[in-house]
Parts: structure tokens; C-alpha cells; sequence
């Protein structure tokens, strides 16, 4: 395992800070990671960079409102008469010793908290109640998990017997010259264009909390870049990526739009 020599097919990620030093010193030190930062931020593209730098393999769960303990750890499935236990991926990510990446984890039931505790404190270790089997994390496994601290999750919000076991990383919209040079290196637009949108970007982002839900991600503004780039007129783009994404109000919309309009 080499942290100095990245893979060829390591993702592309633009770093903020010192996210990365942050990460490879709790993967050292066997501390697990909490990110945390609104949709659409660079929080999946920047584990899976870590993964492919650190050459581990990467268990990513989208947890959802149903999503059980069960689902992480495995289960028995019945098929020809028999029945076989399967592993889930949390399991499958501690026996190969690489990263499980929780994303949206406040989401997930409250029986999930059992199988993540042992796992994030110092026992390192995952109990399989179904089948008996108690299995210590190796040195190279790390536990991953995202959310974000809109308002939605005010409610839902982590408890502190949970946050407190990780270390934290609070992740935000990159700054300008970051988020053009984002959009480039994703999309290969000009660098104007890229500018363009990031001042859009900034614009509608004042408007949070006053008339949208969540804030213009950096995820919108690369598809935007996409389209516009594959020959789309750039005001019917940013409606169809960006504005059309933000709010489901046609006020809303029109007032998002003007923004556009006056950019291009
Ligand atoms: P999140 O997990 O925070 O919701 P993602 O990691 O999926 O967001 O980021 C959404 C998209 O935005 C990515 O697919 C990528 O195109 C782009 N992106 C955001 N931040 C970065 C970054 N720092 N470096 C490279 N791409 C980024």
C-alpha cells in the first residue's frame, strides 16, 4: 500500500484544505471519518479519491430511511432449498480490510447504530449475531460516514454517543478559483464558461434558505458544464440542470432564471 504514489485511475478530486492529511492520518491511526457538508460537495468523490489512493477497496451505501442493520451486515437467502448467508457490505468491507463509506448515515434505521459502535470505537469489531461470528476489523479497514446538517436533518441530527466516536471533517462549497478549476478538470469546459456558472452559482446560493430547499450544488454545475459543452445553449442548460433541479415553484424558477439570464 502506497500513500505517496497514487493509481493511475484515481478520481479526480480538488482539494480544499488539509482534507486529504486529515484522512490518511485517521486511516493510519485506525479512527473512523465523519464528513460532513451540504449535497453535492465533493463528500463521495473524495473517499472514493482516498480509496483509489490508498488501494483499498470501497463499500459505498446510500442509506434511506429503510435501510437496517441487516442490510449493512448480510443475511441468509434461500435458493435452490438451501440456505446461504450472504454478506452485506459493511461485512464485506471489514473481511477485505478496506473503507465502508456510509453516505447520508443519519438516514439509516436506529438498529444501525449497534453493528457501527464496536466497529468505530476501539474494539474495532463487527459481531454477526446471525451466524455466530464475532470478526475483528483489520488494521487497514475504516469506517466512513456522511451526512448533512441542512435543516432537514435538524430533527434527525446524530446523536453524540455516535458523533463522538469519529474523527470530523466539515466540508462546504469550494471557493471560487477551486470550483472553476472543479468544473474544468469534469466537464473539460472552457474556463470562462466556468466562471460564468460559479458566479451563477453564487448568486442563487444567497437565496438559501429564503425560497430553496438546498443550495446550487457543485454536482449542478458540472452537469450544467456538460451540456453546454456538448453544444446546448447555455440559458436552456443551466434551466434544465440548475434551476429546474432547485425549486419545483415556476416563481422560483423565473426568479432563478433572471439570475441566468443576466450572466449569459
Ligand atoms: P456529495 O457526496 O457531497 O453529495 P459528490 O462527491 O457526489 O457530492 O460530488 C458531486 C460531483 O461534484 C462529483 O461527481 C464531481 O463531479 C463534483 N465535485 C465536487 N467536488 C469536487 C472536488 N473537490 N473535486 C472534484 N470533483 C468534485
Amino acid at each position: 500500500m502506497m500513500l505517496d504514489t497514487p493509481h493511475l485511475d484515481v478520481p479526480f478530486y480538488q482539494p480544499a484544505g488539509d482534507e486529504i492529511e486529515v484522512f490518511e492520518h485517521a486511516w493510519k491511526n485506525r479512527l473512523p471519518l465523519l464528513i460532513k457538508g451540504p449535497t453535492g460537495c465533493g463528500k463521495t468523490r473524495f473517499v472514493a479519491h482516498m480509496a483509489a489512493r490508498l488501494g483499498l477497496p470501497l463499500y459505498t451505501v446510500a442509506c434511506h430511511d429503510d435501510l437496517t442493520a441487516a442490510d449493512l451486515v448480510g443475511r441468509h437467502l434461500i435458493g435452490d432449498g438451501q440456505t446461504v448467508w450472504c454478506d452485506g457490505p459493511l461485512t464485506r468491507a471489514v473481511r477485505e480490510g478496506g473503507i465502508c463509506y456510509l453516505d447520508e448515515v443519519v438516514e439509516a434505521r436506529k438498529d444501525t447504530t449497534v453493528v457501527l459502535h464496536p466497529l468505530a470505537d476501539d474494539r474495532r469489531i463487527l459481531p454477526i449475531d446471525r451466524t455466530g461470528e464475532l470478526l475483528a476489523a483489520p488494521p487497514s479497514f475504516m469506517l466512513v460516514v456522511s451526512y448533512n446538517p441542512g435543516y432537514q436533518n435538524l430533527l434527525k441530527g446524530m446523536k453524540p454517543s455516535t458523533r463522538q466516536r469519529f474523527v470530523s471533517l466539515r466540508f462546504d462549497f469550494p471557493a471560487t478559483e477551486r470550483e472553476e478549476a472543479i468544473l474544468v478538470g469534469e466537464s473539460g469546459c472552457a474556463p470562462d464558461l466556468a466562471k460564468r456558472l460559479v458566479s451563477i452559482a453564487h448568486a442563487l446560493r444567497t437565496l438559501k434558505d429564503q425560497d430553496l430547499e438546498e443550495a446550487a450544488s457543485t454536482r449542478l454545475l458540472v452537469y450544467a458544464a456538460l451540456l453546454v459543452r456538448d453544444g446546448m445553449d447555455p440559458v436552456t442548460a443551466c434551466r434544465a440542470a440548475i434551476v429546474e433541479s432547485l425549486t419545483d415553484d415556476p416563481e422560483v424558477a423565473d426568479a432563478l432564471m433572471e439570475v441566468v439570464s443576466a450572466t449569459f
